[in-house]
């Protein structure tokens, strides 16, 4: 497991256990020994087909743990209320969850339940999801916030407005300066007394990859003559009493506390400014950020690590704005933070399967194979033959290697001439296998296809080369024996992952034989933040099938609360404008035209119609031998 790393990257969540199987802690630390989960008995209980027990759901799947995020949130609470507590800090955290990190109904539902107790909110960045953290806090506290961020037109604020009369703690965040011409305008109209809250611009810059939202640069918030503008229109119309936040974000993973401290320090010197002109302040949020360590290495100098715990973030938080407010004497806000990845991303599991490897092609040549080759060899091409044998005999690598490419190389001419047919490239080729082979040249890495779409799953790969930690979920008792990469379903060649954490170019893994239950399954970790809500459908594979899962004290310490399957071939064409029942019927009428009945033999018409239906109705991805097409 430690060629894994997930004893620094999975803690307290995720470690092997004496079986060789990845284990669930689910409730982090708190776990007890008998409340551990046994990953490979959630995956077999979600594959198996309903006649043996399982839910006969397909890969790939998402694995949803509830506890963990339950965990997440709790200690995200604890971590402030404890850097509060021994910092003497004299007022509260009250977080809120932006829902663009994962807008999955059960994620938000679950994330207000658990935060309910200390009015943990929602945070929205669009209409739409306005509507659903809307439609989530009915079962929250009348106190949590909600945040409204984003880009807003009349209809966006409106709603807000709305909010606020359905009793709803809304804030609506001024991203643009014009966006407070609106709000005066529509909340008189609606006779609705807004809470406004101002985005501000930052001059700390964050240099990482999400550092781009911040700095003067950045695309969002008002900068010092915006903000300042801003008041006195307020002020001018009565109304700079609603003004009562201040909101930043420097961009998310955070790689430092300095950094951190920097920006906050920033920010809270406006919030100390917009007191004095007169804003009746009470809420400082700090937006998102809080980082995840994607690869344990606990280094800052990466996109996918930070180097700080969650209790040393909420720390250097709390100690950056009570120092600029007591130094100003203004009152301490309440603290609000905005942390997405931070809360969702261990709670979801991607598992999926490799379905078959390339097999490294050495080939078997016989001395006779060699001499008939050598003798069809063109001239000058034997000359580079006689240099590589002497290099290869002589131990020379790079000679070796600089003349097999030659030979190569004009072998291919010769094909490209139509002089040398395909059977004498195939063995030119072979040949120089061999010599790499001799030599310890051979590529030794093999390719691993995995029943999977990087553009639905791991969308932050292929876009922006974000790395997640991937291993094997079972046989870890196993020493794995070869090297590979990962090569998705998709006809699009970056559909590959040839990247792992710890700047590996591949990945250990087992033979595909002897697996024992037939399949070999890998994990995807720390993927539940953005990539669901990312994914697209490139080649129309949807998303998989997903479970939600509890830990339980019945016998096998989990319970599946809710069974998924992914979108099927039907939904995925829909989402680009097809009609799948007009293009069943269009080809049904197809099979009685041409499909003759044989009278019981092979395919009559109503096998194929039957066949077409199953293809619509199952998911895009590989279906396993035991899930025959049969249901129409
Ligand atoms: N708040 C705002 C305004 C954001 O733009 C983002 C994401 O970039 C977040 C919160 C969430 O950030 P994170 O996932 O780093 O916590």
């Amino acid at each position: 497991s430690a060629l894994y790393r997930i004893d620094r990257w999975g803690g307290p969540y995720f470690s092997v256990n004496s079986s060789g199987n990845v284990s669930i802690h689910p409730h982090g630390a708190n776990t007890m020994a008998h409340q551990e989960i046994d990953l490979m008995k959630i995956v077999k209980k979600a594959s198996d087909p309903k006649d043996q027990g399982g839910l006969g759901l397909q890969l790939p799947i998402i694995i949803r743990l509830p506890d963990v995020l339950k965990n997440r949130v709790e200690s995200l609470q604890l971590a402030f209320e404890l850097a509060i507590d021994s910092q003497g800090y004299p007022s509260h955290y009250q977080g809120v969850y932006p829902v663009k990190c994962n807008q999955d109904k059960f994620v938000v539902d679950d994330i207000v339940k658990f935060g309910s107790a200390f009015r943990f909110g929602l945070e929205a960045g669009s209409k739409p999801e306005l509507l659903l953290a809307m439609s989530a806090l009915c079962k929250g506290s009348p106190d949590s916030f909600l945040v409204c961020n984003g880009f807003k037109d009349a209809e966006y604020i409106t709603l807000a407005l709305i909010g606020r009369k359905l009793n709803f703690n809304t804030v609506i965040v001024l991203e643009l300066e014009e966006e407070v011409d609106l709000v005066i305008d529509l909340s008189r109209k609606l006779g609705v007394r807004p809470v406004i809250g101002m985005r501000a611009k930052l001059r700390t810059k964050h240099q990482g990859h999400f550092g781009s939202t911040s700095g003067e640069k950045g695309k969002f918030g008002l900068t010092t003559t915006q903000i300042l503008r801003v008041v006195k229109k307020l002020a001018q119309c009565g109304m700079l009493d609603c003004l009562q936040l201040l909101h930043f974000h420097i961009g998310s993973q955070i790689p430092t506390t300095a950094l951190l401290a920097d920006g906050v320090g920033e920010a809270a010197q406006v919030y100390c400014e917009l007191v004095r002109l007169g804003a009746r302040m009470g809420v400082f949020d700090i937006g998102g950020g809080l980082g995840i360590d994607y690869d344990g290495s606990k280094s800052p100098n990466s996109d996918v690590s930070v180097g700080y715990t969650l209790e040393e973030y909420a720390a250097a938080v709390v100690r950056a704005i009570r120092s600029v407010c007591d130094r100003k004497m203004v009152k301490h806000p309440v603290i609000c933070s905005e942390s997405g990845r931070a809360i969702v991303s261990h709670h979801s599991i991607l598992v999926f399967e490799a379905v078959s490897a390339s097999k490294n092609s050495v080939p078997q040549m016989t001395s006779g194979d060699l001499n008939y080759l050598i003798e069809r060899l063109p001239q000058d091409a034997i000359v580079d033959y006689q240099k590589l044998s002497a290099a290869a005999v002589g131990g020379e690598y790079e000679t070796c290697l600089h003349y097999s490419d030659q030979l190569k190389q004009k072998c291919v001419e010769q094909f490209k001439d139509g002089s040398f047919d395909l059977e004498q490239l195939a063995a030119v080729d072979g040949l120089c296998e061999l010599v790499y082979k001799a030599i310890g040249a051979s590529d030794p890495v093999r390719t691993y296809h995995v029943n999977l779409s990087v553009f639905t799953s791991i969308p932050d790969f292929w876009g922006i080369g974000q790395l997640f930690p991937i291993m094997p979920i079972h046989r870890l008792e196993q020493k794995p024996v070869v090297k590979g990469i990962l090569s998705d379903l998709t006809c699009d060649s970056d559909g590959k992952i040839e990247k792992f954490i710890g700047g590996e170019e591949s990945l250990p893994l087992h033979e595909l034989e002897g697996s024992g239950e037939g399949s070999y399954y890998l994990g995807m970790f720390l993927g539940g933040a953005y990539e669901e809500a990312l994914g697209s459908i490139h080649n129309l594979f949807g998303g998989p099938s997903v479970v939600r899962v509890s830990q339980s004290d019945g016998p096998h310490s989990f319970a599946v609360t809710r069974a998924v399957p992914g979108p099927s071939c039907a939904d995925v064409l829909r989402v680009m404008q097809h009609e799948p029942e007009m293009m069943f019927e269009e080809l049904k009428h197809r099979a009685e035209e041409y499909v003759l009945d044989e009278g019981g033999h092979g395919l009559d018409h109503d096998a194929t119609a039957n066949g077409l239906a199953c293809s619509f109705h199952n998911m895009p991805y590989l279906v396993n031998s035991s899930c025959s097409l049969t249901a129409a």
